[in-house]
């Protein structure tokens, strides 16, 4: 990761906290996180907490949002939260596309790409999650298989609705899993993501991240972030544990 460029650290709960296990969590975080000044941290909670998490975390540097997002802008879509809603709790990230959704919602490549405009339309980061199945490396398409995720939204929409945005390289594989990308494996998928949209833009993107998802935790931060192409990482199930999660920012501050 660059030097003197902020860390994103994205944290997404899942279906995780509780009232009341939040009130210590969000307190934790808001104290203890608040000191790392060289990270851009956001955390996506479920959709009930949002109130919650903007009442703690208001006047911290620590953003907030969610892990969806309708691709409608509202009406008879019994269920759905759309990105204007969630702007009203002023929600900064949005995951979209993560592929525990992907696979249980049979999400196609356009809906992503109708959410991520969604999340631009009302100021937010969207945080699209990309990546392949083992099935997918192991054969040796997985470039292939990212770059199509990452071109139906640069077909609809063009490739600078990428600025102001986060892009998270999660291979399916890795994701609860265990079973990290190694950092050589990691940088060049992300170092690829990063040549292929700029290269669609035919320009320099101002504010263009790139991140890391998949079973990071404490112990295998330490080499993710000495990694050249990686502007961050993602964090699922280390975040709900809040020292693991202290831990993993702290690396970050300070790598
Ligand atoms: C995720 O949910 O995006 C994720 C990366 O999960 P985990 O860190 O638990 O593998």
């Amino acid at each position: 990761m660059k030097k003197n460029k902020k860390k994103i650290i994205i944290a997404n709960m899942k279906m995780n906290g509780s009232l009341n296990f939040n009130i210590d969590y969000l307190n934790a975080i808001k104290i203890n996180f608040n000191n790392y000044k060289n990270l851009n941290i956001g955390l996506c909670v479920p959709y009930p907490y949002l109130f919650q998490a903007k009442e703690f975390l208001k006047g911290s540097n620590i953003g907030w949002g969610s892990q969806n997002v309708a691709k409608f802008e509202n009406g008879p879509h019994t269920g759905e939260v759309s990105a204007e809603m969630l702007k009203d709790f002023d929600s900064q990230y949005v995951i979209v596309g993560h592929s525990e959704r992907n696979t249980a919602y049979c999400e196609s490549d356009e809906n992503i790409a109708n959410k991520f405009e969604r999340i631009k339309k009302y100021k937010m980061s969207p945080v699209l999650c990309v990546g392949e199945t083992l099935i997918e490396r192991e054969a040796g398409i997985m470039e292939r298989v990212v770059s199509s995720q990452i071109d139906t939204i640069i077909q609809i929409y063009g490739a600078e609705i990428f600025e102001d945005s986060i892009v998270a390289y999660e291979p399916i594989w890795a994701i609860g899993s265990d079973m990290a990308a190694t950092p050589i494996q990691a940088n060049k998928m992300c170092n690829f993501i990063k040549e292929h949209i700029c290269k669609s833009y035919n320009s320099d993107f101002e504010n263009f991240n790139i991140i890391y998802g998949g079973s990071v935790n404490s112990k295998n931060a330490v080499q993710l972030f000495t990694s050249e192409s990686l502007d961050g990482v993602l964090i699922g199930r280390a975040s709900v544990n809040i020292d693991e999660f202290s831990q993993i920012c702290s690396t970050a501050d300070s790598s």
